[in-house]
């Protein structure tokens, strides 16, 4: 676990659990304080994260490290109109 990633009080969205992609490999991630990370690093939070986006020039932290309590998962949700992602949440490939 990152010990210095910042929380936000942001609720999960439906939308995270309606949309699942077939898993991505690890990457690295940029938290909204600077730190650098790698997602696997954010298993077990329990609430979402802010981070700049992996997947777009992303020049404000306009992404979320987003849980999935259920398989002890996370993934990167963007909400950037600009993202390759194109707003579908980018789950982590389990190992
Ligand atoms: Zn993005």
């Amino acid at each position: 676990m990152i010990q210095s990633i910042e929380r936000t009080s942001a609720p999960v969205r439906s939308a995270y659990k309606q949309k699942i992609s077939a898993g991505i490999e690890d990457v690295p991630v940029k938290a909204k304080n600077g730190s650098m990370g790698m997602l696997s690093d954010y298993v077990g939070i329990t609430e979402t994260v802010p981070i700049f986006c992996p997947f777009h020039d992303d020049r404000n932290p306009s992404a979320f490290v987003v849980p999935n309590k259920e398989i002890n998962n996370v993934g990167v949700h963007c909400s950037s109109s600009n993202c390759s992602t194109g707003g579908v949440t980018q789950w982590l490939k389990k190992l």
